[in-house]
């Protein structure tokens, strides 16, 4: 029956307020549409949880996450934009890479091991999606996911 976006979303927005209280978490999307999508729940839950965690241990001052869908013919997207210290450019095309971390010394501090986006990006690809990053030093990164709607058995064409 696809998985809906809006009803996973609302659940890891709950469960991060819980354990950082002191950060908000905008939800934006349009009210009259679906957001069905073919991936299993379990599978989306643990991209969620990897991009948010990522978004909040990335963050400075202004600790604020926002997430937004947007749709088109063939895909939904889920876009989830921080507010934190951003990623260089240099480093940017490698950040999908195994155990690749920006500025070792400055993220160790931080905990991980460069593992979570190179999940994310297997799990994402694994059902036809695409994940792709925009980013800018000192202002925040955006994260783009994109899945394939959930057609309700209609012939495609
Ligand atoms: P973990 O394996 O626990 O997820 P990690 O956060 O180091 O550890 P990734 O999630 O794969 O690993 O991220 C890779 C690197 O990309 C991080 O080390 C960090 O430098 C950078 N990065 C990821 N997300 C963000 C973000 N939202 N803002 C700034 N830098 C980020």
């Amino acid at each position: 029956t696809g998985t809906d976006l809006i009803h996973v979303v609302e659940r890891i927005i709950r469960n991060f307020k819980m354990i950082h209280e002191h950060f908000d978490f905008h939800f934006k999307y349009e009210k009259k549409e679906d957001y069905l999508v073919q991936i299993s729940e379990n599978h989306l839950e643990q991209i969620l949880i990897i991009i948010v965690d990522n978004a909040i241990k990335y963050s400075d001052q202004i600790t604020k996450v926002d997430i937004r869908l947007e749709k088109d013919a063939n895909d939904a997207a889920l876009i989830i934009k921080d507010y934190g210290i951003g990623i260089p450019e240099v480093d940017l095309p490698h950040i999908f890479h195994r155990f690749y971390r920006v500025d070792k010394a400055r993220s160790r501090e931080k905990g991980g091991n460069g593992l979570g986006l190179a999940i994310a990006k297997q799990l994402v690809e694994g059902y036809g999606g695409t994940i792709h990053a925009s980013s800018k030093v000192g202002e925040g990164t955006e994260i783009t996911i994109k899945l394939p709607l959930y057609k309700s058995g209609l012939i495609k064409n």
